[in-house]
C-alpha cells in the first residue's frame, strides 16, 4: 500500500485522476441509494405515531427469531426393551451383593475433566425457537471399541471441528471402575444424528436433529478381542454389569427414566454405521435391575 502512494506522489496526474473516479464513484452511489429509497418511500413512509412508536420499541435485529416448526425425525420402529417388568420374585442376595458393591463403589468411582470442546450445555430450546426439555430422559449404551485409556485420551483433546468432537457422561472399565467425565446435567456428544421413539431436537440444522440433549451417554470397556469391526466380541465383565446396573439405578431415581429408556446407539443411530455395544448380554442387566426393584 505504502509503494502505492509513492508511485501516486511521484506522477501527479495519475493521483488527480484517482480522485475524480472517487468522487465520481461515490456520487454514482449516492444517486442509485437515492433512487432506491424514494421508490420505496412513496409506497411506506411512517406516520409520526409509528415513529414514535419505534423510538420505544426494541429493533426487529434484537428480537428473537420467529417460532418454526421443528423437523420431525424420519420415521422408524419404536424401541421394545429387551427388559421384561418384574416385581415378584426378586433376588434377595444379588440385591444385598449389589448394595456392597455400591458402598465400595462410591469410594472408588473416578472423576476426571475433558477437554470443553467435547461437551455442551443443554438447550432449552431448539434452532427453531421452540422450548424443549433437557431434563435426561433416555439413556445410550456404547462401548470404548479401544481401552478406555484411548477414549479418555480422545476426551482430554481438543477438537475443533464439529464432526470430531465427541464425549460420554460416564465410562465403565472390565475391571468394573466408574470413571464420570460429565455431570448429567451437561449435553455429551455421544450420538451425533439420532432419534430415539420418534423424538430428537435439532439445535444444529446442518447436522439435522440428535438426542443428546435429553440423553445421558454410558460406555463399556470393549474387551482385547474386541478391537476390530467384527459383529462381536467375548462380551462383558461381571464386575461392569454391577456398576453399570448400580450406576443406571443411580439416575433412573434422579431423573425421569423408565427401563424401557435405556437403549443402545445402534438403535438411536440414523446414519445406520454405529453397532455398538456389540456382544451385550440383556439378561445380565436386567437380573441386576430387577434385584434393585428398578424393573417393576
Ligand atoms: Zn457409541
Amino acid at each position: 500500500m505504502s509503494g502505492l502512494l509513492q508511485r501516486l506522489r511521484a506522477h501527479p496526474l495519475a493521483l488527480g485522476l484517482l480522485g475524480a473516479g472517487a468522487v465520481l464513484g461515490l456520487g454514482g452511489l449516492g444517486w442509485l441509494a437515492r433512487d432506491l429509497s424514494a421508490s420505496s418511500e412513496a409506497a411506506s413512509r411512517p406516520s409520526l405515531l409509528q415513529l414514535l412508536e419505534q423510538v420505544t420499541q426494541p429493533s426487529p435485529s434484537r428480537q428473537l427469531p420467529p417460532r418454526r416448526p421443528a423437523p420431525p425425525p424420519p420415521p422408524r420402529p419404536a424401541w421394545v426393551s429387551p427388559m421384561a417388568r418384574q416385581c415378584v420374585d426378586l433376588d434377595p442376595r444379588l440385591r444385598q451383593r449389589l448394595e456392597g458393591e455400591l458402598s465400595a463403589l462410591s469410594v472408588r468411582r473416578q472423576r476426571l475433566t475433558i477437554d470443553p470442546s467435547n461437551y455442551g450445555v443443554r438447550f432449552k430450546s431448539d434452532a427453531f425457537g421452540n422450548p424443549v426439555d433437557p431434563t435426561p430422559q433416555v439413556v445410550v449404551l456404547h462401548e470404548t471399541v479401544f481401552g478406555i485409556g484411548s477414549a479418555l485420551s480422545t476426551f482430554q483433546t481438543p477438537h475443533p471441528r464439529d464432526e470430531d468432537q465427541v464425549s460420554y457422561h460416564t465410562l465403565i472399565g472390565l475391571d468394573g471402575q466408574v470413571i464420570d467425565v460429565l455431570d448429567p446435567s451437561q449435553r455429551a456428544f455421544g450420538a451425533g444424528n439420532s432419534a430415539f421413539n420418534g423424538r430428537w431436537v435439532v439445535t444444529n440444522p446442518r447436522v439435522g436433529g440428535s438426542i443428546n440433549n435429553f440423553a445421558l451417554h454410558i460406555s463399556l470397556e470393549t474387551p482385547l478381542d474386541g478391537e476390530d469391526n467384527d459383529s462381536g466380541h467375548s462380551g462383558y465383565s461381571g464386575k461392569q454389569y454391577d456398576a453399570l446396573a448400580l450406576v443406571l439405578a443411580d439416575w433412573m431415581g434422579r431423573f425421569p427414566i423408565p427401563a424401557d429408556h435405556i437403549t443402545t446407539h445402534r438403535q438411536v443411530d440414523l446414519g445406520g454405521e454405529r453397532a455398538d455395544p456389540r456382544s451385550f448380554d440383556w439378561s445380565e442387566l436386567e437380573s441386576r435391575l430387577a434385584a434393585l426393584g428398578q424393573l417393576c
